[in-house]
Protein backbone atom coordinates (compact mmCIF):
# COMPACT_ATOMS: atom_id res chain seq x y z
CA UNK A 1 0.00 0.00 0.00
CA UNK A 2 2.71 2.72 0.09
CA UNK A 3 6.36 3.35 -1.11
CA UNK A 4 8.15 1.76 1.92
CA UNK A 5 6.14 -1.23 1.90
CA UNK A 6 7.61 -1.45 -1.74
CA UNK A 7 11.11 -1.04 -1.11
CA UNK A 8 10.99 -3.35 1.66
CA UNK A 9 10.24 -5.98 -0.99
CA UNK A 10 13.01 -4.80 -3.51
CA UNK A 11 10.35 -3.22 -6.32
CA UNK A 12 10.96 -0.17 -7.91
CA UNK A 13 8.19 0.12 -9.88
CA UNK A 14 4.92 -1.51 -9.75
CA UNK A 15 3.17 -3.39 -12.81
CA UNK A 16 -0.35 -3.65 -11.46
CA UNK A 17 -2.18 -0.88 -9.29
CA UNK A 18 -5.74 -2.87 -8.06
CA UNK A 19 -8.08 -0.30 -7.09
CA UNK A 20 -10.67 -1.19 -4.24
CA UNK A 21 -13.75 0.27 -2.71
CA UNK A 22 -13.18 -1.83 0.25
CA UNK A 23 -10.27 -1.28 3.25
CA UNK A 24 -7.63 -3.78 2.47
CA UNK A 25 -8.35 -7.12 4.25
CA UNK A 26 -5.42 -9.59 3.11
CA UNK A 27 -7.74 -12.10 3.62
CA UNK A 28 -9.56 -14.72 0.94
CA UNK A 29 -12.92 -13.16 0.79
CA UNK A 30 -11.86 -9.59 -0.22
CA UNK A 31 -11.46 -9.58 -4.17
CA UNK A 32 -8.77 -7.41 -4.58
CA UNK A 33 -6.69 -9.43 -1.92
CA UNK A 34 -7.07 -12.84 -3.53
CA UNK A 35 -6.29 -11.32 -6.89
CA UNK A 36 -3.42 -9.36 -5.70
CA UNK A 37 -1.96 -12.42 -4.11
CA UNK A 38 -2.73 -14.94 -6.89
CA UNK A 39 -1.19 -12.29 -9.47
CA UNK A 40 1.87 -11.78 -6.95
CA UNK A 41 2.06 -16.01 -7.29
CA UNK A 42 2.45 -14.92 -10.87
CA UNK A 43 5.12 -13.29 -10.73
CA UNK A 44 3.52 -9.18 -10.99
CA UNK A 45 4.25 -6.68 -8.20
CA UNK A 46 0.86 -5.50 -7.47
CA UNK A 47 0.09 -2.14 -4.86
CA UNK A 48 -3.39 -1.94 -3.21
CA UNK A 49 -4.67 1.22 -3.20
CA UNK A 50 -7.80 0.83 -1.04
CA UNK A 51 -10.35 3.22 -0.73
CA UNK A 52 -8.48 6.06 -2.54
CA UNK A 53 -9.70 9.95 -2.56
CA UNK A 54 -11.91 10.15 -5.87
CA UNK A 55 -11.68 13.85 -5.93
CA UNK A 56 -7.76 13.98 -6.91
CA UNK A 57 -5.12 11.77 -7.94
CA UNK A 58 -2.56 11.59 -4.61
CA UNK A 59 -4.25 8.32 -3.26
CA UNK A 60 -3.62 6.43 -6.51
CA UNK A 61 -0.05 7.85 -8.13
CA UNK A 62 1.55 7.41 -3.96
CA UNK A 63 3.32 4.53 -5.59
CA UNK A 64 4.18 5.57 -9.27
CA UNK A 65 2.71 4.74 -12.77
CA UNK A 66 2.07 0.96 -12.75
CA UNK A 67 4.02 -0.56 -15.45
CA UNK A 68 0.83 -2.32 -17.11
CA UNK A 69 -2.51 -1.62 -16.15
CA UNK A 70 -4.51 -0.62 -13.29
CA UNK A 71 -7.59 -3.02 -12.20
CA UNK A 72 -10.61 -0.96 -10.35
CA UNK A 73 -13.49 -2.90 -8.39
CA UNK A 74 -15.77 -1.23 -6.46
CA UNK A 75 -15.38 -3.51 -3.46
CA UNK A 76 -17.29 -6.64 -2.28
CA UNK A 77 -20.60 -4.79 -2.95
CA UNK A 78 -22.01 -3.07 -5.61
CA UNK A 79 -21.59 0.36 -4.27
CA UNK A 80 -25.08 1.50 -4.72
CA UNK A 81 -26.48 -1.40 -3.00
CA UNK A 82 -23.55 -0.35 -0.32
CA UNK A 83 -24.68 3.32 0.01
CA UNK A 84 -29.06 2.82 0.17
CA UNK A 85 -31.18 0.94 1.17
CA UNK A 86 -34.21 -0.59 0.01
CA UNK A 87 -36.26 2.63 0.26
CA UNK A 88 -33.71 4.69 -1.30
CA UNK A 89 -32.14 6.37 1.93
CA UNK A 90 -28.61 6.70 2.65
CA UNK A 91 -26.93 4.33 4.81
CA UNK A 92 -24.69 5.58 7.65
CA UNK A 93 -22.50 2.44 8.44
CA UNK A 94 -20.01 0.25 5.71
CA UNK A 95 -18.79 -2.93 7.05
CA UNK A 96 -15.69 -2.73 4.89
CA UNK A 97 -14.88 0.27 6.13
CA UNK A 98 -12.21 1.20 8.86
CA UNK A 99 -14.02 2.21 11.70
CA UNK A 100 -17.59 1.04 9.91
CA UNK A 101 -18.53 4.19 8.48
CA UNK A 102 -20.05 4.82 5.12
CA UNK A 103 -18.34 7.80 3.14
CA UNK A 104 -15.13 6.34 1.83
CA UNK A 105 -16.01 4.92 -1.22
CA UNK A 106 -18.19 7.06 -3.95
CA UNK A 107 -21.14 6.23 -5.64
CA UNK A 108 -20.73 4.16 -8.82
CA UNK A 109 -17.11 3.56 -7.58
CA UNK A 110 -16.16 1.56 -11.16
CA UNK A 111 -16.87 4.74 -12.65
CA UNK A 112 -15.68 7.38 -10.58
CA UNK A 113 -12.08 5.17 -10.21
CA UNK A 114 -11.77 4.76 -13.04
CA UNK A 115 -11.71 8.25 -13.99
CA UNK A 116 -9.34 9.19 -11.23
CA UNK A 117 -6.85 6.69 -12.74
CA UNK A 118 -7.11 7.89 -16.40
CA UNK A 119 -6.64 11.50 -15.07
CA UNK A 120 -3.56 10.32 -13.31
CA UNK A 121 -2.11 7.79 -15.60
CA UNK A 122 -3.31 8.82 -19.11
CA UNK A 123 -3.21 6.09 -21.25
CA UNK A 124 -2.72 3.67 -18.82
CA UNK A 125 -5.23 0.31 -19.36
CA UNK A 126 -7.86 0.40 -17.18
CA UNK A 127 -9.88 -3.10 -16.21
CA UNK A 128 -13.08 -3.45 -14.36
CA UNK A 129 -13.42 -6.15 -12.08
CA UNK A 130 -15.55 -7.76 -9.03
CA UNK A 131 -19.80 -7.90 -8.36
CA UNK A 132 -20.70 -4.15 -9.78
CA UNK A 133 -18.54 -3.84 -12.76
CA UNK A 134 -19.75 -7.76 -13.02
CA UNK A 135 -23.55 -7.42 -12.76
CA UNK A 136 -23.74 -4.49 -15.11
CA UNK A 137 -21.58 -6.15 -18.18
CA UNK A 138 -24.05 -5.34 -20.34
CA UNK A 139 -27.22 -2.88 -20.46
CA UNK A 140 -29.16 -3.16 -17.10
CA UNK A 141 -31.91 -2.31 -14.90
CA UNK A 142 -30.65 0.33 -12.03
CA UNK A 143 -33.14 0.57 -9.26
CA UNK A 144 -31.89 4.22 -8.24
CA UNK A 145 -32.74 5.88 -11.12
CA UNK A 146 -35.56 3.39 -11.81
CA UNK A 147 -33.56 3.51 -15.36
CA UNK A 148 -31.68 1.24 -17.97
CA UNK A 149 -28.05 2.01 -17.38
CA UNK A 150 -25.75 0.64 -20.74
CA UNK A 151 -22.69 -1.45 -20.02
CA UNK A 152 -20.61 -0.25 -17.64
CA UNK A 153 -17.39 -0.74 -19.69
CA UNK A 154 -19.41 2.10 -22.12
CA UNK A 155 -20.27 4.52 -18.87
CA UNK A 156 -16.84 3.94 -17.51
CA UNK A 157 -14.99 3.66 -20.44
CA UNK A 158 -12.17 1.42 -19.12
CA UNK A 159 -10.32 -0.94 -21.13
CA UNK A 160 -12.55 -4.01 -20.15
CA UNK A 161 -14.22 -5.62 -17.39
CA UNK A 162 -12.96 -9.25 -16.09
CA UNK A 163 -16.51 -10.91 -15.08
CA UNK A 164 -17.04 -13.58 -12.85
CA UNK A 165 -14.29 -15.24 -10.63
CA UNK A 166 -11.25 -13.65 -12.66
CA UNK A 167 -8.24 -15.99 -11.58
CA UNK A 168 -7.41 -17.03 -15.15
CA UNK A 169 -8.68 -14.20 -17.10
CA UNK A 170 -7.03 -11.75 -15.40
CA UNK A 171 -3.50 -13.68 -15.33
CA UNK A 172 -4.12 -14.36 -19.25
CA UNK A 173 -4.87 -10.36 -19.73
CA UNK A 174 -1.59 -9.27 -17.43
CA UNK A 175 0.11 -12.05 -19.62
CA UNK A 176 -0.85 -9.89 -23.08
CA UNK A 177 -0.83 -6.60 -21.95
CA UNK A 178 2.82 -7.64 -20.86
CA UNK A 179 3.82 -9.09 -24.10
CA UNK A 180 2.44 -5.83 -26.05
CA UNK A 181 4.65 -3.31 -26.96
CA UNK A 182 1.64 -1.06 -27.90
CA UNK A 183 -0.63 -0.88 -25.29
CA UNK A 184 -3.27 1.50 -26.49
CA UNK A 185 -6.83 0.24 -25.91
CA UNK A 186 -6.77 -0.14 -30.70
CA UNK A 187 -3.66 -2.44 -30.48
CA UNK A 188 -5.11 -5.07 -27.34
CA UNK A 189 -8.55 -5.07 -28.45
CA UNK A 190 -8.22 -8.15 -31.04
CA UNK A 191 -6.16 -9.98 -27.89
CA UNK A 192 -8.48 -9.44 -25.90
CA UNK A 193 -11.70 -10.53 -27.28
CA UNK A 194 -10.06 -13.74 -27.35
CA UNK A 195 -9.35 -14.26 -23.86
CA UNK A 196 -12.01 -15.75 -21.65
CA UNK A 197 -13.78 -13.89 -19.14
CA UNK A 198 -13.74 -10.52 -20.53
CA UNK A 199 -16.41 -7.35 -22.08
CA UNK A 200 -14.64 -5.37 -24.48
CA UNK A 201 -16.35 -2.80 -26.29
CA UNK A 202 -15.69 -2.67 -30.12
CA UNK A 203 -17.10 -2.84 -33.53
CA UNK A 204 -18.50 -5.83 -35.39
CA UNK A 205 -15.21 -6.50 -37.35
CA UNK A 206 -13.57 -7.57 -34.18
CA UNK A 207 -15.61 -10.71 -33.31
CA UNK A 208 -13.34 -13.42 -33.23
CA UNK A 209 -13.83 -15.23 -36.81
CA UNK A 210 -14.46 -18.47 -35.30
CA UNK A 211 -16.71 -17.24 -32.26
CA UNK A 212 -20.45 -19.21 -31.49
CA UNK A 213 -22.12 -15.74 -31.62
CA UNK A 214 -25.18 -14.83 -29.58
CA UNK A 215 -26.82 -11.59 -30.22
CA UNK A 216 -28.67 -9.86 -26.98
CA UNK A 217 -31.45 -6.82 -27.59
CA UNK A 218 -29.23 -3.72 -28.22
CA UNK A 219 -29.77 -1.25 -25.52
CA UNK A 220 -32.37 0.78 -27.59
CA UNK A 221 -34.60 -2.49 -28.18
CA UNK A 222 -34.46 -2.75 -23.87
CA UNK A 223 -35.55 1.29 -23.81
CA UNK A 224 -37.92 0.32 -26.23
CA UNK A 225 -39.15 -2.95 -24.70
CA UNK A 226 -38.73 -4.15 -21.13
CA UNK A 227 -39.66 -7.42 -22.57
CA UNK A 228 -36.55 -7.02 -24.19
CA UNK A 229 -34.71 -6.80 -21.01
CA UNK A 230 -35.96 -10.17 -19.36
CA UNK A 231 -34.53 -11.84 -23.21
CA UNK A 232 -30.99 -10.51 -22.73
CA UNK A 233 -30.99 -11.64 -19.04
CA UNK A 234 -31.95 -15.03 -19.70
CA UNK A 235 -29.43 -15.30 -22.98
CA UNK A 236 -26.71 -14.10 -20.10
CA UNK A 237 -27.44 -16.63 -17.88
CA UNK A 238 -27.48 -19.39 -20.18
CA UNK A 239 -24.11 -18.06 -21.86
CA UNK A 240 -22.92 -18.04 -18.45
CA UNK A 241 -24.19 -21.58 -17.65
CA UNK A 242 -23.24 -23.05 -20.82
CA UNK A 243 -19.97 -21.86 -21.11
CA UNK A 244 -19.27 -21.54 -24.88
CA UNK A 245 -20.37 -18.87 -26.84
CA UNK A 246 -19.74 -15.27 -27.26
CA UNK A 247 -22.77 -12.65 -26.66
CA UNK A 248 -22.30 -9.30 -28.61
CA UNK A 249 -25.20 -6.27 -27.41
CA UNK A 250 -25.35 -2.98 -29.49
CA UNK A 251 -25.72 -0.15 -27.88
CA UNK A 252 -24.94 3.47 -28.92
CA UNK A 253 -23.46 3.00 -31.99
CA UNK A 254 -20.89 0.59 -30.34
CA UNK A 255 -20.87 -3.22 -29.57
CA UNK A 256 -20.20 -4.76 -26.40
CA UNK A 257 -18.73 -7.88 -27.09
CA UNK A 258 -18.54 -10.19 -23.57
CA UNK A 259 -16.15 -13.22 -24.57
CA UNK A 260 -17.38 -16.70 -23.42
CA UNK A 261 -16.66 -17.26 -19.39
CA UNK A 262 -13.48 -17.67 -18.26
CA UNK A 263 -12.44 -21.47 -16.73
CA UNK A 264 -13.03 -21.68 -13.48
CA UNK A 265 -10.34 -22.73 -10.97
CA UNK A 266 -11.02 -26.44 -10.04
CA UNK A 267 -9.86 -28.05 -7.09
CA UNK A 268 -6.13 -28.11 -7.17
CA UNK A 269 -6.64 -24.34 -8.26
CA UNK A 270 -8.91 -23.80 -5.52
CA UNK A 271 -6.38 -25.48 -3.32
CA UNK A 272 -3.33 -23.34 -4.43
CA UNK A 273 -5.04 -20.04 -3.85
CA UNK A 274 -6.12 -21.08 -0.63
CA UNK A 275 -2.85 -21.69 0.48
CA UNK A 276 -1.11 -18.55 -0.83
CA UNK A 277 0.48 -16.62 2.67
CA UNK A 278 -2.73 -14.86 3.38
CA UNK A 279 -2.48 -12.67 6.86
CA UNK A 280 -6.34 -12.41 6.95
CA UNK A 281 -5.80 -9.34 8.62
CA UNK A 282 -6.58 -5.86 8.05
CA UNK A 283 -3.52 -3.68 6.59
CA UNK A 284 -1.55 -3.00 9.89
CA UNK A 285 -1.88 1.06 8.97
CA UNK A 286 -5.81 0.87 10.08
CA UNK A 287 -6.25 1.95 13.68
CA UNK A 288 -9.86 1.16 13.26
CA UNK A 289 -11.83 -2.27 12.86
CA UNK A 290 -13.34 -3.26 9.81
CA UNK A 291 -16.52 -5.41 10.73
CA UNK A 292 -16.97 -7.81 7.77
CA UNK A 293 -13.14 -8.29 8.61
CA UNK A 294 -13.67 -9.64 12.21
CA UNK A 295 -17.01 -11.39 10.90
CA UNK A 296 -14.88 -13.70 8.42
CA UNK A 297 -11.56 -13.53 9.98
CA UNK A 298 -12.30 -17.78 11.10
CA UNK A 299 -14.65 -19.00 8.69
CA UNK A 300 -13.55 -21.15 5.76
CA UNK A 301 -15.16 -20.78 2.64
CA UNK A 302 -15.70 -24.70 1.20
CA UNK A 303 -16.45 -23.91 -2.18
CA UNK A 304 -17.72 -21.77 -4.98
CA UNK A 305 -21.16 -21.26 -6.87
CA UNK A 306 -24.41 -22.24 -6.35
CA UNK A 307 -26.51 -24.68 -7.94
CA UNK A 308 -29.80 -22.61 -6.88
CA UNK A 309 -30.41 -19.69 -9.64
CA UNK A 310 -32.69 -17.78 -7.58
CA UNK A 311 -33.87 -15.21 -9.52
CA UNK A 312 -33.10 -12.14 -7.35
CA UNK A 313 -29.32 -13.72 -6.35
CA UNK A 314 -26.37 -12.17 -8.20
CA UNK A 315 -24.31 -15.40 -7.08
CA UNK A 316 -25.23 -17.69 -10.29
CA UNK A 317 -24.19 -14.87 -12.30
CA UNK A 318 -20.77 -13.81 -10.89
CA UNK A 319 -19.77 -17.60 -9.61
CA UNK A 320 -21.59 -19.73 -11.76
CA UNK A 321 -24.00 -23.07 -11.39
CA UNK A 322 -21.54 -25.21 -11.39
CA UNK A 323 -19.77 -25.90 -7.89
CA UNK A 324 -15.85 -26.01 -7.78
CA UNK A 325 -14.82 -27.42 -4.33
CA UNK A 326 -11.80 -27.08 -2.57
CA UNK A 327 -9.91 -30.26 -1.62
CA UNK A 328 -10.46 -31.93 2.08
CA UNK A 329 -6.40 -31.69 2.71
CA UNK A 330 -6.58 -27.67 1.88
CA UNK A 331 -9.53 -26.97 4.35
CA UNK A 332 -8.09 -28.51 7.24
CA UNK A 333 -4.58 -27.03 6.38
CA UNK A 334 -6.76 -23.59 6.21
CA UNK A 335 -8.16 -24.23 9.74
CA UNK A 336 -4.44 -24.79 11.19
CA UNK A 337 -3.04 -21.55 9.74
CA UNK A 338 -6.29 -19.89 11.47
CA UNK A 339 -5.47 -22.02 14.26
CA UNK A 340 -2.03 -19.39 14.70
CA UNK A 341 -3.69 -16.40 14.03
CA UNK A 342 -3.23 -13.60 16.22
CA UNK A 343 -6.45 -13.43 18.53
CA UNK A 344 -7.22 -17.25 17.72
CA UNK A 345 -10.43 -17.99 20.74
CA UNK A 346 -10.56 -21.89 19.24
CA UNK A 347 -13.91 -21.41 17.56
CA UNK A 348 -14.60 -21.29 13.71
CA UNK A 349 -17.18 -19.19 13.07
CA UNK A 350 -18.46 -20.73 9.70
CA UNK A 351 -17.29 -23.55 7.51
CA UNK A 352 -19.53 -23.13 4.34
CA UNK A 353 -19.79 -21.42 1.03
CA UNK A 354 -22.95 -19.97 -0.91
CA UNK A 355 -25.02 -22.69 0.60
CA UNK A 356 -23.85 -24.92 3.18
CA UNK A 357 -24.46 -28.02 1.96
CA UNK A 358 -23.32 -28.09 -1.85
CA UNK A 359 -19.54 -28.67 -1.11
CA UNK A 360 -18.65 -31.83 -3.72
CA UNK A 361 -21.61 -31.22 -5.55
CA UNK A 362 -21.18 -31.93 -9.45
CA UNK A 363 -23.06 -32.64 -12.50
CA UNK A 364 -23.20 -35.93 -14.03
CA UNK A 365 -24.10 -34.78 -17.30
CA UNK A 366 -22.93 -32.81 -19.90
CA UNK A 367 -23.48 -29.16 -18.57
CA UNK A 368 -23.04 -27.31 -21.51
CA UNK A 369 -26.10 -28.79 -23.25
CA UNK A 370 -28.31 -27.92 -20.04
CA UNK A 371 -31.12 -25.73 -20.63
CA UNK A 372 -32.54 -25.68 -17.29
CA UNK A 373 -32.26 -22.21 -15.11
CA UNK A 374 -31.86 -24.26 -11.96
CA UNK A 375 -30.74 -27.34 -11.02
CA UNK A 376 -33.08 -27.69 -8.08
CA UNK A 377 -35.98 -26.17 -8.84
CA UNK A 378 -38.79 -27.01 -10.10
CA UNK A 379 -37.21 -30.38 -8.50
CA UNK A 380 -34.21 -31.66 -8.21
CA UNK A 381 -32.11 -32.71 -11.34
CA UNK A 382 -31.68 -36.50 -11.48
CA UNK A 383 -28.09 -35.51 -12.93
CA UNK A 384 -27.41 -33.18 -9.84
CA UNK A 385 -24.66 -35.21 -7.16
CA UNK A 386 -23.98 -34.47 -3.80
CA UNK A 387 -22.27 -36.42 -1.36
CA UNK A 388 -24.11 -34.44 1.73
CA UNK A 389 -22.30 -37.20 4.54
CA UNK A 390 -19.03 -36.46 2.81
CA UNK A 391 -19.56 -32.66 4.11
CA UNK A 392 -20.51 -33.81 7.74
CA UNK A 393 -16.87 -35.65 8.16
CA UNK A 394 -15.55 -32.80 6.76
CA UNK A 395 -16.81 -31.22 9.77
CA UNK A 396 -15.91 -33.71 12.15
CA UNK A 397 -12.44 -33.48 10.90
CA UNK A 398 -12.20 -29.73 11.30
CA UNK A 399 -13.50 -30.61 14.84
CA UNK A 400 -10.81 -32.73 15.69
CA UNK A 401 -8.22 -29.92 14.54
CA UNK A 402 -5.98 -29.47 17.64
CA UNK A 403 -7.06 -26.55 19.66
CA UNK A 404 -10.42 -26.12 17.47
CA UNK A 405 -13.17 -26.19 20.60
CA UNK A 406 -16.49 -25.17 18.33
CA UNK A 407 -17.33 -25.62 14.48
CA UNK A 408 -20.32 -24.03 13.57
CA UNK A 409 -22.02 -23.63 9.95
CA UNK A 410 -23.38 -19.87 9.68
CA UNK A 411 -23.52 -20.21 6.13
CA UNK A 412 -27.64 -20.55 5.00
CA UNK A 413 -28.61 -24.36 4.18
CA UNK A 414 -30.41 -25.23 0.87
CA UNK A 415 -33.23 -27.10 2.56
CA UNK A 416 -34.68 -29.00 -0.40
CA UNK A 417 -31.31 -30.52 -0.73
CA UNK A 418 -30.70 -31.02 2.52
CA UNK A 419 -34.06 -33.22 3.12
CA UNK A 420 -32.63 -36.11 0.37
CA UNK A 421 -30.38 -36.94 3.17
CA UNK A 422 -31.75 -37.29 6.10
CA UNK A 423 -29.06 -39.03 8.06
CA UNK A 424 -26.67 -36.13 7.20
CA UNK A 425 -29.35 -33.77 7.92
CA UNK A 426 -30.13 -35.09 11.70
CA UNK A 427 -25.88 -35.24 12.11
CA UNK A 428 -25.57 -31.74 11.46
CA UNK A 429 -28.25 -30.39 13.43
CA UNK A 430 -27.56 -32.34 16.27
CA UNK A 431 -23.73 -31.16 15.90
CA UNK A 432 -22.97 -28.34 13.80
CA UNK A 433 -25.79 -25.82 14.12
CA UNK A 434 -24.51 -23.69 17.04
CA UNK A 435 -27.74 -22.50 18.31
CA UNK A 436 -29.04 -20.91 14.95
CA UNK A 437 -29.29 -22.40 11.70
CA UNK A 438 -29.93 -19.90 8.48
CA UNK A 439 -32.15 -21.05 5.66
CA UNK A 440 -34.08 -19.15 2.90
CA UNK A 441 -37.08 -20.02 2.25
CA UNK A 442 -38.00 -16.37 1.71
CA UNK A 443 -41.51 -16.65 1.16
CA UNK A 444 -44.60 -18.76 2.05
CA UNK A 445 -46.80 -18.49 -1.01
CA UNK A 446 -45.60 -20.89 -3.94
CA UNK A 447 -46.53 -18.45 -6.81
CA UNK A 448 -43.98 -15.89 -5.49
CA UNK A 449 -41.72 -19.06 -4.74
CA UNK A 450 -41.91 -19.79 -7.88
CA UNK A 451 -40.94 -16.66 -8.98
CA UNK A 452 -37.75 -16.65 -7.22
CA UNK A 453 -36.91 -19.79 -8.60
CA UNK A 454 -37.54 -21.13 -4.67
CA UNK A 455 -38.97 -24.86 -3.29
CA UNK A 456 -42.28 -24.67 -2.75
CA UNK A 457 -43.01 -24.29 0.97
CA UNK A 458 -43.77 -27.59 2.28
CA UNK A 459 -40.05 -28.29 2.05
CA UNK A 460 -39.37 -25.81 4.68
CA UNK A 461 -42.20 -26.59 6.73
CA UNK A 462 -40.72 -30.23 7.06
CA UNK A 463 -37.09 -29.22 7.76
CA UNK A 464 -38.51 -26.94 10.90
CA UNK A 465 -40.28 -30.49 11.89
CA UNK A 466 -37.23 -32.46 11.89
CA UNK A 467 -35.10 -29.52 13.16
CA UNK A 468 -37.36 -28.98 16.13
CA UNK A 469 -36.97 -33.38 16.30
CA UNK A 470 -33.11 -33.89 16.04
CA UNK A 471 -32.60 -30.35 18.34
CA UNK A 472 -34.42 -32.01 21.15
CA UNK A 473 -33.10 -35.13 20.58
CA UNK A 474 -29.61 -33.71 20.92
CA UNK A 475 -30.93 -31.73 24.10
CA UNK A 476 -29.93 -28.74 22.46
CA UNK A 477 -31.86 -25.09 22.58
CA UNK A 478 -31.64 -23.84 19.06
CA UNK A 479 -33.39 -21.80 16.47
CA UNK A 480 -34.28 -21.52 12.77
CA UNK A 481 -33.27 -18.39 11.18
CA UNK A 482 -35.49 -17.89 8.21
CA UNK A 483 -34.87 -15.30 5.49
CA UNK A 484 -38.32 -13.95 4.18
CA UNK A 485 -38.48 -11.01 1.85
CA UNK A 486 -41.29 -8.48 0.92
CA UNK A 487 -42.28 -6.77 -2.34
CA UNK A 488 -40.98 -9.24 -4.47
CA UNK A 489 -42.20 -9.10 -8.20
CA UNK A 490 -45.58 -11.55 -7.83
CA UNK A 491 -45.98 -10.50 -4.13
CA UNK A 492 -49.39 -8.80 -3.41
CA UNK A 493 -50.20 -7.35 -0.39
CA UNK A 494 -52.58 -10.65 0.29
CA UNK A 495 -49.78 -12.74 -0.40
CA UNK A 496 -47.75 -10.78 2.64
CA UNK A 497 -50.72 -11.18 4.59
CA UNK A 498 -50.37 -14.90 4.18
CA UNK A 499 -47.22 -14.85 5.23
CA UNK A 500 -47.55 -13.12 8.31
CA UNK A 501 -50.61 -15.25 9.36
CA UNK A 502 -48.28 -18.32 8.88
CA UNK A 503 -45.74 -16.75 11.06
CA UNK A 504 -48.30 -15.33 13.54
CA UNK A 505 -49.53 -19.08 13.94
CA UNK A 506 -46.01 -20.29 14.61
CA UNK A 507 -45.59 -17.66 17.28
CA UNK A 508 -42.58 -16.18 15.22
CA UNK A 509 -41.82 -12.22 15.63
CA UNK A 510 -40.10 -11.09 12.66
CA UNK A 511 -37.15 -8.74 13.92
CA UNK A 512 -36.06 -7.87 10.28
CA UNK A 513 -37.15 -8.19 7.42
CA UNK A 514 -35.55 -7.96 3.35
CA UNK A 515 -37.03 -5.92 1.35
CA UNK A 516 -36.86 -7.09 -2.26
CA UNK A 517 -34.33 -4.74 -3.80
CA UNK A 518 -33.84 -5.46 -7.43
CA UNK A 519 -29.90 -6.42 -8.41
CA UNK A 520 -28.49 -4.97 -11.55
CA UNK A 521 -28.48 -7.89 -14.58
CA UNK A 522 -30.70 -10.29 -12.70
CA UNK A 523 -33.84 -12.14 -13.46
CA UNK A 524 -36.04 -10.40 -10.82
CA UNK A 525 -34.74 -6.98 -11.81
CA UNK A 526 -35.68 -7.70 -15.41
CA UNK A 527 -39.44 -8.92 -13.84
CA UNK A 528 -39.61 -5.96 -11.29
CA UNK A 529 -38.81 -3.11 -15.04
CA UNK A 530 -40.70 -5.20 -16.72
CA UNK A 531 -43.87 -5.98 -14.44
CA UNK A 532 -44.18 -9.58 -16.15
CA UNK A 533 -42.81 -12.99 -15.45
CA UNK A 534 -40.52 -14.55 -17.02
CA UNK A 535 -42.55 -15.72 -19.87
CA UNK A 536 -44.06 -12.65 -20.63
CA UNK A 537 -47.14 -12.86 -18.56
CA UNK A 538 -48.33 -9.80 -16.49
CA UNK A 539 -47.65 -9.43 -12.46
CA UNK A 540 -48.30 -7.02 -9.96
CA UNK A 541 -45.23 -5.54 -8.79
CA UNK A 542 -45.06 -2.94 -5.87
CA UNK A 543 -42.76 -0.52 -7.71
CA UNK A 544 -43.19 2.44 -5.75
CA UNK A 545 -41.99 3.48 -2.24
CA UNK A 546 -44.95 4.14 -0.71
CA UNK A 547 -46.16 0.18 -2.34
CA UNK A 548 -43.01 -1.51 -1.12
CA UNK A 549 -43.12 0.08 2.54
CA UNK A 550 -47.14 -0.98 2.79
CA UNK A 551 -45.88 -4.63 2.25
CA UNK A 552 -42.77 -4.25 4.29
CA UNK A 553 -44.83 -2.89 6.64
CA UNK A 554 -47.39 -5.80 6.84
CA UNK A 555 -44.43 -7.75 8.67
CA UNK A 556 -42.79 -6.00 10.85
CA UNK A 557 -46.27 -3.63 12.13
CA UNK A 558 -44.06 -1.61 14.69
CA UNK A 559 -41.95 -0.79 12.03
CA UNK A 560 -44.42 0.92 9.61
CA UNK A 561 -41.23 2.45 7.93
CA UNK A 562 -37.81 1.57 8.09
CA UNK A 563 -35.88 4.16 10.85
CA UNK A 564 -34.15 6.87 9.17
CA UNK A 565 -30.10 5.64 8.17
CA UNK A 566 -31.05 1.80 10.02
CA UNK A 567 -29.64 -0.56 7.35
CA UNK A 568 -31.99 -3.03 5.41
CA UNK A 569 -29.70 -4.83 3.37
CA UNK A 570 -28.92 -7.47 5.80
CA UNK A 571 -30.81 -10.22 5.72
CA UNK A 572 -34.04 -10.78 8.19
CA UNK A 573 -33.67 -12.61 12.11
CA UNK A 574 -36.24 -14.24 13.07
CA UNK A 575 -36.65 -16.87 15.58
CA UNK A 576 -38.58 -18.42 17.82
CA UNK A 577 -38.61 -16.91 21.38
CA UNK A 578 -34.99 -15.35 20.67
CA UNK A 579 -33.90 -13.08 18.71
CA UNK A 580 -30.79 -13.56 16.00
CA UNK A 581 -28.62 -11.16 13.08
CA UNK A 582 -28.66 -12.69 9.76
CA UNK A 583 -25.34 -12.58 7.95
CA UNK A 584 -24.52 -10.64 5.10
CA UNK A 585 -25.50 -12.45 1.33
S1 LIG B 1 -28.13 -31.29 -16.25
FE1 LIG B 1 -29.08 -31.04 -14.25
S2 LIG B 1 -27.39 -31.05 -12.77
FE2 LIG B 1 -26.50 -30.72 -14.82
S3 LIG B 1 -26.38 -28.49 -14.99
FE3 LIG B 1 -28.35 -29.08 -15.90
S4 LIG B 1 -29.83 -28.92 -14.21
FE4 LIG B 1 -27.79 -28.92 -13.30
Amino acid sequence: MTRKEMDKLGWDELDILLVTGDGYVDHPSYGAALLGRWLVHHGYRVGMAAQPKWDGPDDVTRMGRPRLFAGVTAGSLDSMLAHYTAFRKKRSDDAYTPGGMAGNRPNRACIAYTNVVQRAFPGLPVILGGIEASLRRISHYDFWVDNVRKSIVLDSKATAITYGMAENSIVALADAIRDSEDRSIRALRPILVNIPGLVVAGARKDIPEDAAVVELPSHEDILADPQALIKATLLLERQVHQNKETAIQESGGRLVIITPPGEPLQTDGLDQLAGLPFSRLPHPSYTERIPSAAMIQTSVTTHRGCAGGCSFCALALHQGRQIRSRSKDSILEEVERITEVKGWTGSISDVGGPSANMWGAHCASDQSKCKRSSCLTPAICKHYKVAQGDFVNLLRSVSDVESVKHVRVASGWRIDLALTDMRALSCMIQEFVGGQAKVAPEHQVDHVLKLMRKPGFSAFEKFLDLFDKESKKAGKKQYVIPYLMSAFPGCTDDDMRALSDWLRAQGWKPEQVQCFIPLPGTAAAAMFHAETDLEGNPIFVAKSDAQRLRQHGILMPTMGRPPKGKQHRGKPSFSKGQQGRGKRR
